[in-house]
């Protein structure tokens, strides 16, 4: 454990579970308004402070795995002044006492009781499973987690020391992460060359959050960049008893099989909200199509799942909050950056408000209309999506070319000045960014 607390600390901190992008955050907002709040942040994991987004761009930049986290536990709890329990894993919650059960990762029989006075839940969010395929973090990975990435970069950098030949790489999943990985990785400038492909049921990448005329534009620049995509299939096994080659077999809509050999695999499907704690001490949680979601439509339409909450981030356990990938905010998953840095800043002031004042009133999140970037240099683009209030058929796309790429512009269908979320494609509509989502009402 690792300790630079304030020296008056009570025996029930603030606890904060998660050192994640979220976690963190919140302890920065959070220790900016309260200098002496005593906080505690658990994590099961190193607790090193690092900017997740780097992962998918750091082969470009050949940024070595080691070198992306930007501080230790240790650090961080110097600096801010936190109780950091790193390598402990939180395994229950009892809301009647107030209390956690906590014990060392390497040590589940050495448990200990720990009083909260309240409790922030930053648990963030795993990678989705394929069905009987078991990532061994050797040659089939998804990367969610630093620990994840290093163990890939590695075996990708020993693949290219062992044979001269372009490492093959499989990414199952054109969405954002897949995405992002295959035009990171074809973009190396290593003298070894990998061999990308990518695997999807869908007929275009990022069919989810793109319009198809941008879904082509991107396929196109990945394909020219050297990506090859294998699209409108599902996998249909993964054979790994090979120790030499791994054999991803696919079928095509037709039923027609085809077998692909590689050497490494992602796997990029998805994300599943971390909600297993919550669960088990009985808060509310969505579930993917969940018919008892409020419709709370000024927000995105997203997957529901994840610990929901209202607009000060409270579950439905009094002293109970969360944050981040593990949250829904009233109806809505935004597994990004931007959402839980306005969810931070919220609660921050909510627990200091509190701290001084037990009766003082919660501060509700601000969401303003927050794009989203993807990072794929080839065709970069900017994704405002539109509010669920609005049905596909309300929207009208309109496309303007740019030199580089095009603008698409979601205008309502019975109001041609009301812009509700954009595609920027290229850089070159990039620029309108800022300009662009001042446009758009704010979610919440
Ligand atoms: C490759 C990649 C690229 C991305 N790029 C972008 C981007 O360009 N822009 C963008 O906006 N977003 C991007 N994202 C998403 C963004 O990074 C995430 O939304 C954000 O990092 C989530 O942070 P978090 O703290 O909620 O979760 P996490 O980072 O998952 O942290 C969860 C923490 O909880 C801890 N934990 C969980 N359960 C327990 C337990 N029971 N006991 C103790 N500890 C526990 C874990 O150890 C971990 O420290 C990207 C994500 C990935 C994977």
């Amino acid at each position: 454990m690792l300790s630079s607390a304030p020296t008056d600390t009570p025996d029930a901190p603030v606890i904060i579970i998660g050192a994640g992008m979220a976690g963190y955050s919140l302890a920065r907002e959070l220790r900016k308004l309260s200098p002496d709040l005593a906080i505690t942040l658990i994590s099961q994991d190193a607790a090193d402070s690092y900017a997740k987004p780097t992962l998918s761009n750091a082969f470009a930049q050949n940024k070595a795995a080691d070198s992306i986290a930007n501080a230790s536990a240790e650090q961080m709890a110097e600096t801010l002044k936190l109780t950091v329990m790193n390598f402990y894993h939180v395994s229950q919650i009892d809301t009647a006492n107030k209390t956690l059960t906590v014990h060392p990762v390497l040590a589940s029989d050495k448990q200990q009781v720990l009083p909260y006075s309240r409790l922030v839940l930053a648990t963030g969010a795993n990678p989705r499973m394929l069905p009987n395929v078991s990532v061994d973090n050797a040659r089939i990975f998804a990367v969610n987690h630093l620990d994840e990435y290093k163990k890939f970069q590695q075996k990708i950098q020993q693949c290219q020391a062992t044979s001269d030949a372009p490492t093959r790489v499989a990414i199952i999943g054109a969405g954002l992460i897949g995405c992002e990985f295959a035009n990171d990785l074809v973009s190396q400038t290593s003298q070894h060359a990998m061999a990308i492909s990518v695997f999807d049921n869908a007929d275009l990448p990022l069919s989810s959050q793109l319009p198809p005329q941008a879904g082509e534009a991107l396929l196109t620049a990945l394909t020219t960049a050297g990506v090859n995509f294998q699209l409108g299939v599902t996998i249909d096994s993964i054979d790994s008893s090979n120790p030499d080659t791994l054999t991803v077999t696919v079928k095509d809509r037709n039923g027609q099989l085809q077998a692909h050999e590689f050497d490494v695999i992602l796997v990029a499907i998805g994300l599943v909200a971390n909600t297993a704690l919550a669960e088990q001490a009985g808060l509310a949680v969505a579930h993917l199509n969940a018919e008892q979601i409020a419709q709370v439509t000024h927000l995105p339409r997203t997957a529901q799942q994840g610990i929901l909450v209202n607009q000060f981030l409270q579950t439905s356990v009094p002293d109970i909050y969360a944050i981040g990938d593990s949250a829904n905010v009233m109806g809505s998953f935004m597994p990004y950056v931007m959402p839980l840095m306005n969810q931070a800043r919220a609660l921050a002031k909510t627990l200091s408000d509190q701290a001084n004042d037990a009766t003082a009133a919660p501060t509700a999140v601000s969401y303003p209309a927050m794009p989203v970037a993807i990072k794929t240099p080839s065709l970069p683009l900017v994704v405002l999506p539109v509010a669920a209030q609005y049905a596909d058929s309300d929207i009208n796309w309109q496309i303007t070319p740019t030199e580089d790429g095009m603008v698409l512009a979601a205008f309502a269908h019975d109001n041609t000045d009301k812009l509700l979320g954009f595609v920027l494609a290229g850089k070159e509509a990039g620029k309108q960014r800022m300009t662009l989502s001042k446009q758009v009402d704010a979610w919440l």
